[in-house]
């Protein structure tokens, strides 16, 4: 029985263990922290063998094959040891796809892909597509192999997910944009993250497809100095492109495969430009999986988007509350803020993970009236922007942040949670920092 060894029993830890088992596998779960308790009593019951709190070394350096989860650095000594012994290290994508014949859609990038996934998702499964959604969303994808037999599968990709792939290729990539995030896990080189993202396509064939933002310089840069077999499609606001996916006045327009697709931007139910180029990348999928128009149509305008991201939750003496916690980098609240026609109290602040916030200044200028910090440590937000607005107020809890932006909001204004810091300092992450907001909200 070929040993496989599991590093991490979290959701994709614990799926990958039991498709191991299914496929004749002598498995074995380590987790250097502990192990929930429902995923424990999930491998319990399923015969599988696990230790936390430890990594036991001869019941590890042992196996033939480790899958390891994506929230464990390459610089972790057991993984070190593993390499160094010459062990493949592989990810839960790479040991699951092997196990379906299912066409998978893989979706990464540094922004966007959360809200791209799903939408991609929901164009197939409108369109009554046997379809399933995994990766880093809900249940992982390993378990549903194990248990499910879906047709496709739309999968979120992290680039630590794409840091343990060998052979694995989706039939269509989508690669939404890049920004420097995560760079710890990269040596701190810009490069090194660029090129992981990229694995996306590094063993695709002519016959697959790679959907791009042909706006996004880091990805551009690397196309130009980069042979891709796959066959590409760009996407831009910008640019008037004959084929792949582009705007024309406020029309969404998308030629691929002699297929063309339009439709009025104002029919899309997501809001703002960077919504409409994960719309053209969700759109470009269905129309290369060659969906009805009449069914594309309809999904996109009755989309309703996704928790913490740009989520509208209560317009309230016609202030309109905004909650984008999952902005936890300057790009992300680069589209929120972008995205704002009206008057903005700006709630922002957290861990700073080395922002530069110099590309905010232009539409912090122009939109936004006051600006609440909510974190332990302000000094970078209050030096960049303290001369632009005429209010700035320091608070740190929730409770008093919105408390304050509704003194100050107006008839008319919006306040927007776009906090580009992770937030770590005074939440547990960010589904509890926007959870915290939508009920202050709520209280108001
Ligand atoms: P991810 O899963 O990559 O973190 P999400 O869809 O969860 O992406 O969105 C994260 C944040 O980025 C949200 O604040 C959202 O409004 C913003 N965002 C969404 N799409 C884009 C995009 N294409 N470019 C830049 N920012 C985006």
């Amino acid at each position: 029985m070929p040993r496989l060894v599991i590093l991490g029993g979290g959701e994709s830890g614990v799926g990958t263990a039991i498709l191991g088992k299914k496929k004749g596998y002598d498995v074995f779960v380590s987790d250097f922290g502990k192990i929930k308790d429902n995923y424990k009593e999930v491998l319990t019951n399923n015969e599988i063998k696990w230790e936390d709190e430890q990594h036991t070394e001869e019941l590890i350096l042992n196996a033939d094959v480790v899958m390891k989860s994506p929230g464990i650095p390459d610089k972790a000594p057991i993984v070190k040891k593993l390499v160094e012994k010459n062990i493949p290290v592989i990810s839960e994508i790479e040991f699951a796809a092997p196990y379906t014949d299912a066409i998978t859609i893989g979706i990464t990038g540094s922004n966007g892909k959360t809200t791209t996934t799903m939408l991609t998702y929901h164009l197939l499964k409108e369109a009554g597509l046997n379809v399933g959604l995994g990766g880093n969303i809900g249940k992982s994808f390993a378990w549903q192999v194990a248990d499910e037999n879906f047709d496709y599968y739309v999968l979120e990709l992290s680039s630590f997910q794409l840091d343990g792939i060998i052979n694995y290729k989706p039939h269509i990539a989508i690669l939404t944009n890049i920004s420097p995030d995560h760079l710890d896990r990269y040596e701190y080189k810009y490069e090194n993250y660029i090129e992981s993202k990229f694995r996306i396509t590094k063993n695709q064939t002519n016959q697959d497809y790679l959907i791009y933002d042909a706006d996004d310089q880091a990805s551009q840069n690397w196309l130009q100095n980069n042979k891709v077999k796959a066959q590409l499609i760009p996407f831009s606001i910008t640019q008037n492109l004959e084929k792949g996916a582009s705007l024309k006045n406020n029309t969404m327009e998308i030629n691929i495969n002699e297929e063309e697709f339009l439709m009025d931007t104002a029919d899309i139910a997501l809001e703002g430009k960077h919504n409409f180029k994960n719309a053209m990348a969700a759109t470009s999928v269905a129309t290369i999986l060659r969906i009805r128009k009449q069914t594309i149509r309809e999904s996109l305008s009755n989309f309703q988007g996704v928790e913490h991201r740009l989520e509208k939750v209560l317009k309230i003496q016609n202030v309109q509350y905004i909650n984008d916690s999952k902005a936890t980098n300057v790009n992300a609240t680069f589209f929120a803020l972008d995205s704002m026609k009206t008057p903005t109290v700006w709630i922002v602040g957290g861990v700073d993970k080395g922002n530069d916030y110099t590309e905010l200044m232009p539409l912090v200028f122009e939109k936004v009236k006051a600006i609440i910090c909510l974190g332990v440590e302000n000094k970078k937000i209050i030096d960049a922007f303290g001369n632009m607005v005429d209010i700035m107020v320091e608070v740190d809890n929730m409770h008093d942040a919105v408390n304050t932006a509704r003194h100050i909001a107006e008839k008319g204004d919006s306040v927007l949670l776009s906090p580009a810091c992770a937030s770590f300092d005074l939440f547990e992450n960010y589904e509890d920092r926007g959870n915290q907001f939508k009920s202050e909200v709520r209280n108001l």
